[in-house]
Order: C-alpha cells, then sequence, then structure tokens
C-alpha cells in the first residue's frame, strides 16, 4: 500500500476526540442519544457512533430553522453571500481533513475525495455566494419557500449536502439536512464548520438517522422538501407530500445509455467508460452503466475495454495509487451481487477483473456484462455497483430506440467524431442531462437532474436556484398600485 494522506492523523485524532454525535440542532450539538454505528466499508471497523433522530429531534430543529428564518430571509443577498463566502473558504481551509473524512466513511478512493467531492462541494458554495449576491436582481419578487427539509444519499455526501445546502441558503431559506445512515461524517463536520464561521444559530440543522428520521423530516411542519436517493423511496415522498402544499424536488436513479458510434475515438471512450461506471465504484445516479456500442466497432472496443479493466487497482481507499475502493456498506455489496447474479441467471456473461480482493471489508471487483438482452434484468435495474452491460446496434436510430428503452431518465454519454450526428442524437434521447465525448462532468453553474422516473426538478446553476425560491403570485400588485 501507498502512504496514507497527511491528513489521516488529523481525522483519527477528530474521531476519537468525538466519538459519540448528537444532532446540530439551533447551533450546537445535542447530547447523542440512542446510536448506531458509522463503519470504515474498507476494514469494516467502526469510526464513531452517530444518533438515530426521533420525531422529537425532527421537531426541535424545524422549531430552530423556523426561529431563524425571518431574520436570514431578511438579510441582503449581499449579506447572505459573507456567510457562504465564510462556508466555502472554511471547506477549503479543511479541504485534506474532509477528504480523508469522506474517504473513510464511504470507501470511495481518496484521490477521487481529493480532486472531485470536496473541491466541487467547495466550488459550489462559492458558485451560490455569487448567486446570493445576484438574487434580487435575477429573480425580482420572488421569496425564500422557508423551511426546508434535505434529505440526501451516501455516494457523495458532502458533495450532495453541498447541492442541497448552498442554494437554499442563498435563497433565504433556512434548512434541516439528514445525511444518509451510511456516511453521516462529513454532514457533522460540515455542522461544526458552521458554528466556526459563527453561522446563525438555526440556520443549518442536520439530524443524523435512518429512513424512519427521513420520513419524519417529510412529514414535519416544513414548506420545501429537496430529496436525492431511489426512486422507490421518491415515489413514497411523492405520496406523502402530495396535497400538503410542501415544495418538492426529487433527484433519483438511472439506467444512463453510453452510445459508442462506430467513428468514436475508441481510445477516449475506453477512459469515458472507466469515469462511467468504475468511478466511484459506480455507485453514481448518472453512471453510464448501459454501453451501446456500433455492431461494426463492438469486438475492437470489447477487447480494448477488457484490457483497461485488467489495469483497474482495487484496495486500499486511502492509498493514493487506488482507482476503485470499497462499496459503501455490506447491504449495498449484497444487492449488486444479486443483481449481477439474476443477469447472468437470464443468460448475460460477466468479464470481471482478476484483481487480489482486499480480505476484509466490502470490496467488488469491476466488470462488464455481455449478451444480455433487453429485458435481462441487469439492463433493466440500476446496480449501483462497477459493472456495465454492453450490447451492440446497428444504425442511429437503434441506438435511440435502445437507449430510451428505460423507464429512466436522467444521463446519456455520446461518442462520435461526427458532431452533427452527436448532437441529433443527443435530442433524441430522453434524459435531463447529454454529454458528448465526456461523462460524469458536474458544473455549480449548470443545471443537474432528470425526467421519467429520475426525478424533477434541477440543481445547480439557475434553474436550481429557482426551485428554491416562490415565483412571485401573479395577482400580486405592486405596492404602490395597492395604496
Ligand atoms: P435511499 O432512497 O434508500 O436513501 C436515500 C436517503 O433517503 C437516505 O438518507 C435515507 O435514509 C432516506 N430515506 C430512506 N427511506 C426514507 C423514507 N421512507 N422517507 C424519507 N427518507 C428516507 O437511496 P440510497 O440507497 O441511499 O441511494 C442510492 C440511490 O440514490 C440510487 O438509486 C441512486 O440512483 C440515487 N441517487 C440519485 C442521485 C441524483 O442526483 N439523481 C444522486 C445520488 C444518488
Amino acid at each position: 500500500y501507498g502512504p496514507a494522506p497527511e491528513a489521516s492523523g488529523e481525522v483519527t485524532a477528530w474521531l476519537a476526540a468525538r466519538g459519540r454525535f448528537g444532532h446540530f440542532i439551533n447551533g450546537a450539538f445535542t447530547k447523542p442519544g440512542e446510536t448506531f454505528a458509522a463503519d470504515n466499508p474498507a476494514t469494516g471497523e467502526p469510526l464513531a457512533e452517530v444518533t438515530q433522530g426521533t420525531e422529537d429531534d425532527i421537531t426541535a430543529a424545524v422549531k430552530a430553522a423556523r426561529k431563524a428564518l425571518p431574520k436570514w430571509a431578511g438579510l441582503s443577498g449581499h449579506e447572505r453571500a459573507q456567510w457562504l463566502y465564510a462556508i466555502a473558504r472554511h471547506l477549503q481551509k479543511r479541504e485534506r481533513f474532509l477528504s480523508v473524512l469522506e474517504t473513510l466513511d464511504n470507501g470511495k478512493p481518496i484521490r477521487e475525495s481529493r480532486d472531485v467531492d470536496v473541491p466541487l462541494a467547495i466550488r459550489h458554495f462559492y458558485h451560490h455566494a455569487g448567486w446570493a449576491e445576484l438574487i434580487e436582481d435575477e429573480f425580482p419578487g420572488h421569496t425564500p419557500h422557508g423551511v426546508c427539509g434535505q434529505i440526501i444519499p451516501w455516494n457523495f455526501p458532502l458533495l450532495m449536502l453541498a447541492w442541497k445546502v448552498a442554494p437554499a441558503l442563498a435563497a433565504g431559506n433556512t434548512v434541516v439536512l439528514k445525511p444518509a445512515e451510511y456516511t453521516p461524517l462529513t454532514a457533522l463536520a460540515f455542522a461544526e464548520i458552521c458554528a466556526e464561521v459563527g453561522l446563525p444559530k438555526g440556520v443549518v440543522n442536520i439530524v443524523t438517522g435512518d429512513g424512519r428520521t427521513g420520513a419524519a423530516l417529510v412529514a414535519a411542519e416544513v414548506d420545501k422538501i429537496a430529496f436525492t436517493g431511489s426512486t422507490e423511496v421518491g415515489r413514497l415522498i411523492r405520496r406523502a407530500t402530495a396535497g400538503s402544499g410542501k415544495a418538492l424536488t426529487l433527484e433519483l436513479g438511472g439506467k444512463s445509455p453510453f452510445i459508442v458510434f462506430a467513428d468514436a475515438d475508441l481510445d477516449a471512450a475506453v477512459e469515458g467508460v472507466v469515469d462511467a461506471i468504475w468511478f466511484n465504484q459506480g455507485q453514481v445516479c448518472c453512471a453510464g452503466s448501459r454501453i451501446l456500442a456500433a455492431e461494426s466497432v463492438a469486438e475492437d472496443f470489447t477487447r480494448r475495454l477488457t484490457a483497461r479493466l485488467a489495469k483497474l487497482r482495487v484496495g486500499d481507499p486511502l492509498d493514493k495509487c487506488t482507482d476503485m475502493g470499497a462499496i459503501v456498506h455490506p447491504v449495498q455489496l449484497g444487492r449488486i451481487h444479486d443483481l449481477i447474479s439474476a443477469g447472468e441467471a437470464a443468460g448475460a456473461r460477466l468479464i470481471q477483473a482478476e484483481c487480489q480482493l482486499p480480505p476484509k471489508g466490502s470490496f467488488y471487483a469491476p466488470g462488464i456484462l455481455l449478451d444480455a438482452h433487453p429485458a435481462n434484468p441487469a439492463m433493466v435495474e440500476e446496480i449501483f455497483g462497477p459493472v456495465a452491460t454492453l450490447s451492440t446496434f446497428r444504425t442511429p436510430d437503434e441506438a435511440v430506440e435502445l437507449a430510451n428503452n428505460t423507464r429512466y431518465g436522467l444521463s446519456a454519454s455520446i461518442w462520435s467524431e461526427n458532431l452533427t450526428l452527436a448532437m441529433d442524437i443527443a435530442a433524441k434521447v430522453k434524459a435531463g442531462v447529454v454529454w458528448i465525448n465526456a461523462t460524469n462532468v458536474f458544473d455549480a453553474a449548470a443545471g443537474f437532474g432528470g425526467m421519467r422516473e429520475s426525478g424533477f426538478g434541477r440543481e445547480g446553476g439557475r434553474e436550481g436556484m429557482a426551485t428554491y425560491l416562490r415565483r412571485p403570485s401573479p395577482t400580486a400588485q405592486p405596492e404602490a398600485a395597492a395604496g
């Protein structure tokens, strides 16, 4: 194994000093209640104990957010921007610490948390500080929703927190956020940062716990729910909020096509697959999990892909040379095993990297599934692991048909040197985000989100800001006219 990153000792000391965490409510940590363990998926060892949030905890957090709302919403955009800049700067100061903590809690390689998760989270706060500055000019007459309940998954814990918290605060909302039960630790470190910068009490509240805590937040007296997670839970939340008057945005699952045309730069497309399905162990909502290759190049492409697969280094997430770390939790590992077995049972052929997996922890060797027919469970269900299906097409029309043969519509990736063709296909593929000769590119300035069963609403950019604001009522009269 390579050397451990510089901040490892600091993180170990931080975890040892805290040991058991309460919630962050009204600017302070509560006493820990009934707790559960946050484990390191690469070793199975516990990192800390975290409190299971109850209905009373949620009520207290919502009350604190409600109390803080008038003052926070009443600040000028410029004043709120100062707070967002302060948070961004403090996150930046603790960049190494947060990267190591994220890697320990989630299992993702340190290279990814250091170069992707944490820098993008910081960028999100800077970007939205800019939006806070502009808000009065860009969204005249708009008002914040009020108290926002925010529920996030475990695949990009700090980044998903940033996607939720930064625009909400920029728009003048206050928040109660529930991190995923597998990965609560960077959210708790973020709470400490809010306290360190002196953010007014109650503006950000963090309540840890599992789905029961999430359901209590959905049922609480909040004005908006923003959820990222599975389509199944998204559906429950949609039902639970129907008719309640609560605003709702859902960012859900995907089964995104990765289309390789015959004229594509095949080596670039192979590197694209690395980013599409082996990045973050494939636990990416917009993962390119269905590779569709033009029949005339499919054999060559599969050969190059298999050679690249063999070079992936799977192992200790803290090692800077590691390409793929641990799957977030043994339960998720079990789901991956089950879906791949079902795919094989239905006739698909698995090519898997012959790597030596670490003896402990939740690891899965990356792979590709060949010969899966369209109804194969591995082609239909979101695996949320490091395995993509690979099938072929003959014509562009067939590529579009296969690409759209899914209930999801989150993203798509198109590989071709013919940009006219790529642009034409992009318009025909049903997906909220389409990349051409690229994949999994995220930018705080670009709205991200899905269509069909991948959810609705956008995060990032102008569209993302709009989801945290209430439009002026069409019947509202200008003050002077109202007399
Ligand atoms: P999940 O839906 O089980 O959990 C997500 C969050 O919801 C967690 O915090 C969980 O505690 C909470 N939750 C669970 N049951 C709840 C309930 N009844 N009411 C309220 N909250 C509840 O999903 P997961 O397994 O943690 O995450 C993986 C899924 O998330 C995948 O399907 C993936 O595609 C999706 N995802 C989507 C995006 C996106 O932007 N579209 C991003 C990341 C992940």
